[in-house]
């Protein structure tokens, strides 16, 4: 057992066989307290191992509960503990959405849209507010060597008009993945 202590009498208890064992993405292993106290998804004061997905080990991001509840089937939706912090898991690889770091996941089946970052279809929306696929990006550049999509998206988010948090899976804007995979699309057809 490890025992770190912190100034304010906060405790982090490590058994020794749990030290890097099965969260490959987390920082006990040589790490300082510090860092695992101030990992920026989670309350100071919890351990950081609760942010990464059991299943894949990835750092999960924290979502707003109005997110679950707005794409979980309904009945994932009537296992929800909506007093615990939630998770979204971005592996590509990974089966689990959302979790709660207490052992609860929501898995791909149980939210009612594709999840963008799990599933790769060209169908797949990008920009869930503005209905942007994979598909309608990919098309315009091929037909006009670029896309409107960051443009409209932007211009919908400065009038106030996105709704991410009840749309999109990951629960906050999608503009990042938007220039992703622009930027993808444009670079495989130069390249070809
Ligand atoms: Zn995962």
């Amino acid at each position: 057992m490890r025992v770190y202590r912190a100034r304010d009498g906060w405790k982090l208890l490590i058994p020794s066989s749990d030290i890097g064992s099965h969260c490959p993405g987390n920082k006990f292993v040589g790490a300082s307290l510090r860092l695992i106290m101030t990992k920026d998804c989670c309350a100071d004061s919890v351990p950081s191992s609760i942010c990464n997905c059991p299943v894949s080990g990835a750092k999960g991001k924290k979502v707003k509960i109005i997110t679950l509840k707005s794409l979980l089937t309904s009945s994932a939706l009537e296992t929800l503990n909506p007093d615990k912090t939630h998770y979204f898991c971005s592996a590509t690889d990974c089966p689990v959405v959302y979790f709660d770091g207490q052992g609860q996941v929501f898995r791909r089946h149980q939210v009612a849209v594709p999840v963008f970052q799990k599933d790769l279809r060209l169908q797949v929306p990008i920009c869930y507010c503005f209905s942007w696929t994979r598909d309608r990006i990919y098309q315009e550049i091929q037909q006009t060597g670029s896309s409107t999509a960051e443009t409209s998206i932007l211009n919908h988010i400065k009038a106030g008009r996105c709704r991410c948090e009840i749309n999109n899976p990951q629960g906050s804007c999608c503009l990042a993945n938007i220039r992703t995979f622009m930027r993808e699309v444009l670079q495989a057809k130069s390249a070809n």
